[in-house]
C-alpha cells in the first residue's frame, strides 16, 4: 500500500491509499475532489472508497463528487455520524474491521474532538512495516483536536487507545499544525530535551516548506503534552496530579494559545 498525502486548503492533507497490484485506490477525509481526480488520474487508478473520520466540512467536502465519478465508491464512516456525511453507506464502531487491497484495518472510536469520530489503523503486515494511524483530527503531531462535541475525559480515554500502539505506528494527521503546537508544548514541557530538539527540527523543516506528517508515535509519547497527562513535568506545569485534569488544563490552556 502506498500513501500519497495531497496537501489541500490551508492546512489539511488528504491521504491516497494506492494498491498497486489492483490499482484501486482509497482516501482518507477528501476536504476537496479535485486534487484527488488529478492524483488518481496520474497515477491511472479507480478509487474504491472513501474512509472519512468525521463529518467536519474539510474532511467531507469532496464527498459527493468523487462518488459522482467513480460509481463503485463506498463512503465509510463512524455510526455515530450517521446523517452527517454525505453519501456514507458503511457505519463503523469500536473494532470493526475492513480490507483495502492487501491490507486490513481496525477501527478505533475515538470520540472527543466530535462524538462520532473514528481512527482507522492499518497494523503491519511484516516485521519491517510500519503500522498506519489515520486520526482525523483526534491526534495531531504535538497536537490534539480541539474539545467541539466531547469531554476531557472521552478525549483521554480515545488518546489512549491510540497511545497503546506500537511506537512506530506512523500518525497520518489531517492538519498541517505541527509548529504551532510544538510552540505551544514548550509552555508546558519546556525543559523536555526530545521536545525541545523537535522544535528545532520543526522550525527548519516548515521554513523549508516540508510537511511534517506523517509523525510516528514513539517521538508524540516522548512530545505530545496530550499524550503525557501523567508526567509529571506536564503534572506540575498545570498544577494538578490527576490524569483527566491535566489534560483538560492542558487543552484549556491551548484554546487560549
Ligand atoms: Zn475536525
Ligand atoms: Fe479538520
Amino acid at each position: 500500500m502506498q500513501i500519497h498525502r495531497i496537501p489541500v486548503l490551508l492546512d489539511n492533507y488528504i491521504f491516497l491509499l494506492h494498491d498497486r497490484l489492483s490499482n484501486t485506490a482509497a482516501v482518507v477525509d477528501p476536504a476537496t475532489a479535485k486534487p484527488v481526480l488529478q492524483k488518481l488520474d496520474a497515477l491511472g487508478a479507480e478509487l474504491v472508497a472513501i474512509f472519512n473520520t468525521h463529518h467536519h466540512s474539510d474532511h467531507i467536502g469532496g464527498n459527493r463528487e468523487l462518488m459522482r465519478r467513480f460509481g463503485n465508491v463506498t463512503v465509510y464512516g463512524g455510526a455515530e455520524d450517521r446523517g452527517r456525511i454525505p453519501g456514507q453507506q458503511v457505519f463503523l464502531g469500536e473494532g470493526d474491521r475492513l480490507e483495502f487491497g492487501d491490507r486490513k484495518a481496525e477501527v478505533f472510536f475515538v470520540p472527543g474532538h466530535t462524538r462520532a469520530h473514528i481512527a482507522y489503523y492499518f497494523p503491519p503486515t511484516a516485521p519491517e512495516e510500519t503500522g498506519e494511524l489515520f486520526c482525523g483530527d483526534t491526534l495531531f503531531a504535538g497536537g490534539c483536536g480541539r474539545l467541539f462535541e466531547g469531554t476531557p475525559a472521552q478525549m483521554v480515554s480515545s488518546l489512549s487507545k491510540l497511545r497503546a500502539l506500537p511506537d512506530r505506528t506512523r500518525i497520518w494527521c489531517a492538519h498541517e499544525y505541527t509548529l504551532k503546537n510544538i510552540q505551544f508544548a514548550l509552555t508546558v514541557d519546556g525543559n523536555n530535551p526530545h521536545l525541545q530538539q523537535r522544535f528545532a527540527k520543526v522550525k527548519e523543516a516548515r521554513g523549508r516548506r516540508e510537511a511534517t506528517v506523517p509523525s510516528n508515535l514513539g517521538l508524540e509519547k516522548q512530545t505530545n503534552p496530550f499524550l503525557r497527562w501523567d508526567d509529571p513535568a506536564v503534572q506540575s506545569a498545570v498544577n494538578s496530579s490527576d490524569p483527566v485534569q491535566t489534560f483538560a488544563r492542558v487543552r484549556g490552556r491551548k484554546d487560549l494559545f
